[in-house]
C-alpha cells in the first residue's frame, strides 16, 4: 500500500503515520524528520535547509524531492511506504508520479487530515509545552511566528494538492479533529474500501 497523508502542520499526520506503519508493517517517510536528522548531522542538505525551516519555510522542492527518490528506492519500500509531509508543492507532485513511474508504482489513496486553524494553534503550543516537560528540545518551528508562516506555506503551497489528488480520484478526507482513535478508525475503513476496490 503506496499512501500519503495530507494535512497543514499539527493535523496528527505523524500519529497517524506511526500507528499504520506499525499495523502495515510499512515504513513512514516524513521529509521533515529526515531533513531534521540532516540539519542534526550538519550534513550539505541540513545546512541548507536549517533557518528555512526554522523560519516556517518550505525547502527547495529538488532537495526534498532527491531525498525521497533515494529513500523510496530502498528495500524496506518495496511493500509499500507512507508518505507524511511530502509532497508539499504541486511540482512535488509531479516529480513524486514521475518517479513511482519510472518504478512501476502507484498511490494507491491520500488520506486527507482535516482540522481547524486554532485547533492547530493549540496542538502546536501543547507540543512544545509536553516536549519541555519531558525533557526534550522543543522543534526550533514549534512556535506562533513560525507556525504563522507553516500555515500561509499549507495554504499557498500544499492545499492545492487536494484538488489535484481528487482529480486523480485518490483523495480521502478524514476529521483530524475527532480523537486520535476515531481518526485511526476513519482511516483504517478508508484503506478497507480501497483494498476491497
Ligand atoms: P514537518 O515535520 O512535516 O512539519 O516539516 C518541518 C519542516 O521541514 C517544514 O516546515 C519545512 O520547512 C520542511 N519540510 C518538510 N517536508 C517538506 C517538503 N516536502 N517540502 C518542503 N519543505 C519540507
Amino acid at each position: 500500500m503506496n499512501l500519503i497523508l495530507l494535512g497543514p502542520p499539527g493535523a496528527g499526520k505523524g500519529t497517524q503515520s506511526e500507528v499504520l506503519c506499525k499495523k502495515l508493517g510499512i515504513p513512514q517517510l516524513s521529509t521533515g524528520d529526515m531533513l531534521r536528522a540532516a540539519v542534526k548531522a550538519g550534513t550539505p542538505v541540513g545546512l541548507k535547509a536549517k533557518e528555512i525551516m526554522a523560519a516556517g519555510g518550505l525547502v527547495p522542492d529538488e532537495v526534498v524531492v532527491g531525498i525521497i527518490a533515494d529513500r523510496i528506492s530502498e528495500p524496506d519500500c518495496a511493500k509499500g511506504f507512507i508518505l507524511d509531509g511530502f509532497p508539499r508543492t504541486l511540482p512535488q507532485a509531479a516529480a513524486l508520479d514521475k518517479l513511482l513511474k519510472s518504478k512501476k508504482k502507484k498511490l494507491d489513496c491520500v488520506i486527507e487530515l482535516k482540522v481547524d486553524d486554532k485547533i492547530l494553534a493549540d496542538r502546536i503550543e501543547n507540543r512544545a509545552r509536553e516536549t519541555l516537560a519531558a525533557g526534550g528540545t522543543v522543534r526550533a518551528d514549534d512556535n506562533a511566528e513560525a507556525l504563522k508562516t507553516r500555515l500561509m506555506a499549507y495554504y499557498r503551497e500544499t492545499a492545492p494538492l487536494t484538488g489535484y489528488y481528487f482529480a486523480h480520484e485518490l483523495l480521502r478526507t478524514v476529521d483530524g479533529m475527532a480523537p486520535i482513535t476515531d481518526v485511526t478508525r476513519q482511516i483504517d475503513e478508508i484503506l478497507a474500501a480501497v483494498e476491497a476496490s
